[in-house]
């Protein structure tokens, strides 16, 4: 409608909305619909967190815009110890969300194109659409598991000069399920220094790496590094909306400028659920058990998922971490065509109506409808599929 500001009234609907109502309906129809298009932890809050709360729920008041002080220094201590990073509580922001705090860098940072490497998760394009931005994607390579290299990077940049470069790097990535080792990471590191690229690095699923070591692009690019992440993934609080973004000391004023945003818009997080945040920050054997634990359900479900996809001819990277698999169908493009289906949203939507499988096309993740990608979320399972899996795989270590 006219009477909607321009910004909004371009936005498209999602993709995730688009067939979570097809599953709906099919859902009312008394079909079995296997939903293998969503992104929610599978697993309860660690149960010191929880505790963390009940004991917090009487916590009422207005907290710091930028976060409990106590939190700020907990997650401070926690990049330190496990990242080996410089951090001090001055550089952490706490948010509800940190898609919330990606929003408000976009609004409040002044940069004329965000760069996003294809495939990218879902919201990024539409956060800088109604920041009235235009983003631009990088193409990357199949061959390379369709990460970013340093030459994806130098082949955009050579033709587009004088810009105020953001990039946002996601790994591990939704919808990759795909990683970067220290090497790779040094190495973009370079070339973003050289072109002078500010990052957000959302390390959102960075906990949830099967082998239990992520690394992080701050250690190698630390004057052009915001850390974005959170309680969502890791800890299985995404309804909470905990998100943290963690500043390098240059760009602390970019910190300084998304707290008055803050300050005129949601005030702060729910005071109880920083509070039990602390908890999950904190040094704790309890809270290592758990890691260990779901890192290990997830290796099991994600490689069992890519070895089966793998097996019946489809290509698709190998999971690292997160929750998420990245099929490519291209082999089938012929015979699809066949039937008509000429994109990955016909072909999800066909899936879907004929199977009852649920998945995310990649063209919501900036791939071309006519390249046959799709989005698998493989944590969409019962405890018997888990331990089944397990029992197949009784050595199903979290180093192997
Ligand atoms: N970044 C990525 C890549 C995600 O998949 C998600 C959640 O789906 C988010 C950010 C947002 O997480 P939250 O706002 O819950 O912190």
């Amino acid at each position: 409608s006219e009477k909607l500001n321009a910004n909004v009234r371009n936005l498209k609907k999602s993709a995730t909305l688009v067939i979570n109502e097809l599953s709906n309906n099919l859902i009312t129809k008394g079909i079995n619909v296997f939903k293998l298009g969503f992104g929610q932890s599978p697993f309860p809050v660690p149960k010191i967190v929880v505790d963390a709360l009940k004991e917090n729920a009487h916590q009422k008041d207005y907290l710091q815009v930028k976060g409990l002080p106590v939190l700020r220094k907990e997650i401070a201590f926690f990049y330190k110890r496990n990242y080996e990073l410089s951090v001090s509580d001055a550089d952490v922001i706490i948010g509800p969300g940190s898609k919330e705090l990606i929003f408000n860098f976009q609004l409040v940072y002044n940069f004329k194109e965000l760069l996003l490497p294809k495939p990218s998760w879902v919201s990024y394009e539409p956060q800088a659409l109604l920041n009235n931005r235009k983003n631009a994607w990088l193409g990357t390579k199949e061959e390379n598991d369709w990460k970013l290299t340093p030459t994806d990077i130098i082949n955009y940049c050579e033709h587009s000069q004088n810009k105020i470069r953001v990039l946002i790097l996601n790994y591990p990535s939704n919808p990759l399920g795909i990683s970067y080792s220290s090497t790779e990471l040094k190495a973009l590191a370079v070339v973003l220094k050289q072109y002078n690229i500010l990052v957000i690095s959302d390390e959102i699923y960075g906990e949830t790496h099967f082998k239990g070591y992520h690394q992080t692009l701050a250690k190698y690019y630390p004057e052009g590094t915001i850390i974005s992440t959170g309680l969502s993934k890791w800890a299985g609080a995404g309804g909470w909306r905990l998100g943290v973004f963690i500043f390098p000391k240059k760009l602390r004023f970019i910190l300084d400028a998304m707290a008055v945003v803050a300050s005129e818009t949601f005030t702060s997080t729910s005071a109880p659920i920083q509070y039990a945040a602390v908890e999950a920050y904190k040094q704790n054997e309890s809270i290592n058990t758990y890691l260990a634990d779901t890192r290990k359900i997830l290796k099991a479900v994600g490689m069992y998922t890519y070895n089966y996809l793998k097996d019946i001819g489809v290509s698709l990277p190998k999971p690292e971490g997160g929750f998420y698999v990245f099929p490519n169908f291209e082999k089938w493009k012929d015979t699809l065509a066949k039937r008509n289906i000429l994109t990955n949203t016909q072909f999800c939507n066909t899936l879907l109506n004929e199977t009852g499988v649920a998945l995310l096309p990649g063209v919501a993740f900036g791939f071309p409808e006519e390249v046959f990608t799709a989005r698998l979320s493989y944590v969409d399972f019962d405890g018997t599929l888990v331990l089944k899996i397990l029992n197949k795989q009784p050595n199903a270590t979290v180093d192997n």
